[in-house]
């Protein structure tokens, strides 16, 4: 719709334009020499000019060499005796009036020709959405209302999430039993956690199980560059639904409404609060009967204003996790069933080598494996999800770039530092794989696999972190004397991590247990911070990342000989996992 309207107002200025141009060529005269009157009678006087026409006011005549000449005369009918007098011929021509319906029809004409392409992009629009200037007709009428074939079944790993929701579905599908005990169910259910956990997923489950319409709209369709629409929209969701009922309406996104009001610096956003507030009041109109549940989902619970929040609005609020090991498991499993897979794969082991995976991250890996092996035939095995796996995290492997022997060089050396960094400090993650293959805009990339999943990281962990990501950059120093722009995210990365430690964590000894973070809300007043404290800030971070590379630069000096056997075996076989590692590194115990 909104492409529609610009498209619209695209042709409109081309066919102005077009008007305009035309006039201007049209009205332009040919070369015209003009004469005063007094000139004109002179040359008439003298028989100079023997002949000319008459138009209104307006004498014009040519002489004997082409060249048109023009003089205007007054109105009053006696101007013309003195060219009388002088024995001149002259034609008067008639003002010639065009019919009055002609008239009527030319003067109109420009509008009539507006209205015409008006009304052909709107039967179009009609014929794509079957409506006429649906305006304000939510999309969730037009586009997302589905009867949903999604079950509980099918939404594994956040079981906790899930049981919260049951009740939802009893609720819709026997609503006395619980009116009839005095229970409230809440109306407006929120539902948030990071992008790809299931949300939309398990809204329609419980649209599914409930056996009930499913309304969905994604909160930025919301907001429009009309103002007004996104009101007339809410309303417009609100009594469909209401019609519709027993239904869930499913908001995504809502945070693109429900941001904080009036937060500062970006100045008032109108038409969001308009939306905002429209919301608002139709969920204060709902009553329990009206059987209408509004799901909404979020991944920044902490932006959203908190009127949107209060009882009777979304006053269940539930949090869906990134699944753990064993919710990996069940999810890895659920999307499974629906690929060939072969039967010896070891779904736990899986689960284990994929730590902080989301939902539709392991769906996408399964589906990127059965793709592989669809082109080949057969079953997917371990090792396509192997491969399907680095691709989902990493992006697709760009074999056919072209790299220098000297890039390749660089870069080899480059991995090999961060991954004998991390082999050597003790209590770090164990390396998993070391690549020099390019992949989305890395040209190599060191993998580490925790050994179990940590929910929080110790000081040693961190600092190791620090030291392993200065270890590309730290071995680029020793081998070349120069330093390049390939470590530009890890050094990034690098101070992200050392800000944090210092400004959030309390990590630093001189600066102790105080927090330092910058406020996400803009426009909110700054942190009452002295120039003396931002500089001691300053001074923690420096001394951290120059430990951590002290320590990096360390370890790699006293192991050259291993790295330098290590980036020789990389080169070779552009990617090396732990065991080739390990058979360089300690040769008696690999
Ligand atoms: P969100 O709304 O939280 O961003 P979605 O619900 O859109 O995430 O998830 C996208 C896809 O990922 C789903 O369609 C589903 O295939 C898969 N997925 C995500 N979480 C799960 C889960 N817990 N169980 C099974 N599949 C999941
Ligand atoms: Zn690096």
């Amino acid at each position: 719709m909104n492409l529609f309207y610009k498209n619209l107002t695209i042709w409109l200025i081309i066919g102005l334009t077009a008007i305009l141009v035309l006039n201007l060529f049209k009205g332009q005269p040919e070369t015209v020499n003009v004469l005063t009157y007094s000139d004109f009678v002179d040359k008439v006087k003298n028989g100079v000019v023997t002949n000319f026409s008459l138009h209104k006011t307006s004498a014009t005549w040519t002489n004997s060499n082409g060249e048109r000449f023009r003089a205007a005369i007054p109105e009053d009918p006696a101007a013309v005796q003195p060219f009388i007098d002088a024995g001149a011929k002259f034609e008067i021509i008639p003002s010639s009036e065009p019919h009055w319906f002609l008239r009527i029809v030319l003067s109109w004409s420009p509008l009539l020709i507006l209205a015409a392409i008006w009304f052909f992009f709107i039967r179009k629009g009609r014929n794509q959405d079957g409506k006429a200037m649906a305006f304000g007709k939510s999309k969730a009428q037009l586009f997302d209302c589905q009867q949903s074939t999604v079950r509980f079944k099918d939404v594994a790993g956040i079981d906790e999430a899930k049981e919260e929701l049951v009740e939802i579905v009893d609720f819709l599908k026997d609503p006395t039993k619980f009116t009839e005990a005095g229970a409230r169910i809440p109306t407006g259910v929120l539902l948030y956690g990071e992008p790809g956990t299931g949300k939309t997923l398990l809204a329609k489950a419980i649209a599914g199980e409930a056996g009930v319409t499913f309304f969905s709209i994604s909160g930025s369709n919301f907001v429009e560059m009309y103002v007004g629409i996104g009101a007339s929209r809410v309303r417009d969701l609100f009594a469909e639904g209401k019609k519709k009922a027993p239904c869930i309406i499913f908001i995504d996104e809502i945070d693109a409404v429900g941001r904080h009001r009036s937060s500062g610096a970006t100045g008032g956003n109108d038409e969001r609060e308009q939306t905002l507030n429209q919301l608002l009041v139709e969920m204060d109109g709902f009553e329990v009967n009206d059987q209408v549940i509004i799901v909404a989902a979020t991944n920044r619970l902490d932006i959203l204003d908190q009127a949107l929040l209060r009882p009777g609005r979304f006053d269940r609020q539930v949090l869906v996790p990134l699944p753990d090991v064993l919710g990996r498991e069940q999810i890895l499993k659920v999307h499974a069933r629906k690929i060939k897979a072969a039967t010896d794969i070891d779904w736990k082991m899986v689960a284990k080598s994929t730590p902080g995976f989301s939902g539709a991250e392991l769906a996408n890996m399964i589906n990127e494996a059965a793709l592989m092996v669809a082109r080949r035939g057969g079953e997917v095995t371990i090792s396509d999800l192997e491969i399907a796996k680095d691709k989902v995290m990493m992006g697709a492997e760009r074999r056919s770039m072209i790299i220098t022997v000297e890039e390749k060089r660089i870069t080899a050396y480059h991995e090999v530092g961060h991954a004998l960094v991390a082999w050597m400090l003790p209590g770090a993650d164990p390396v998993h794989k070391v690549s020099i293959v390019p992949r989305g805009k890395a040209l190599g990339l060191t993998m580490q696999l925790p050994e179990t999943e940590k929910h929080s990281h110790s000081y040693t962990y961190l600092f190791n972190n620090l030291c392993i990501l200065l270890g590309g950059r730290v071995a680029e120093e020793l081998i070349f004397d120069e330093i390049t722009t390939g470590s530009g995210n890890d050094i990034e990365r690098v101070n992200d991590l050392a800000r944090k430690m210092v400004c959030e964590w309390g990590m630093s000894k001189n600066i102790g247990a105080l927090v330092f973070k910058a406020s996400e809300q803009p426009g909110a007043s700054r942190p009452l911070v002295s120039e003396e404290t931002i500089q001691e800030i300053n001074g923690e971070i420096r001394a951290l990342i120059d430990t951590a590379h002290d320590t990096a630069r360390q370890i790699l000096t006293d192991n050259r000989e291993i790295m330098e056997a290590i980036t020789l075996v990389l080169l070779e076989k552009e990617t090396i996992n732990h065991r080739d590692m390990q058979a360089i590194i300690n040769p008696a115990r690999g």
